[in-house]
């Protein structure tokens, strides 16, 4: 996409402010949202800017707080995705196209499969409790790092 064509993200940001006056928006260094400071995070500068600014609004309009299993966290993406295109893409005239929504899935597809993997024998495991998979092969159990919703693609680049 031709980013000289595209409305700046600036202009985006101030119908968004106009639009949601209960939310904060704030510049950061990565896209994510923030339930507990009903803040989205935006990266301006990022790929993608707009497209990711209306994912994480939606995030905040779904009332998306927390997640207990990685495949919560995959069905968030999902739902988030669905409503940024079906809902929020018309309304702010900003086009979301279907590979853009699945390279983002992807990303968390790959980490999910990445973490759920057995250490030691390379079976799938299952997610016993928030940070805990266990092995169904080998009962190995192994913990893995706390997620952050949307906060994965700076690991994944
Ligand atoms: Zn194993
Ligand atoms: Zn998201």
């Amino acid at each position: 996409m031709d980013s000289t064509t595209m409305p700046s993200t600036h202009s985006i940001l101030n119908k968004l402010k106009q639009d949601f006056p209960n939310l904060t928006f704030q510049p950061a260094d990565d896209f994510w949202w923030s339930a507990a400071n009903k803040t989205v995070y935006i990266d301006s500068l990022a790929d993608n800017s707009q497209i990711l600014t209306l994912h994480e609004l939606s995030h905040a309009l779904l009332n998306h707080t927390n997640y207990e299993r990685d495949v919560e966290l995959l069905q968030l993406e999902r739902d988030a995705w669905e409503y940024a295109r079906t809902v929020l893409s018309n309304k702010y005239d900003i086009p979301i196209d279907n590979e853009t929504i699945q390279n983002h899935l992807d990303t968390y597809r790959h980490w999910i499969y990445a973490r759920s993997s057995c250490p030691q024998c390379s079976t799938n495991g299952v997610q016993k409790k928030e940070r805990i998979y266990t092995c169904i092969s080998c009962n190995h159990n192994w913990r893995v790092n706390e997620a952050r919703v949307c906060a994965l693609r700076r690991y994944a680049q």
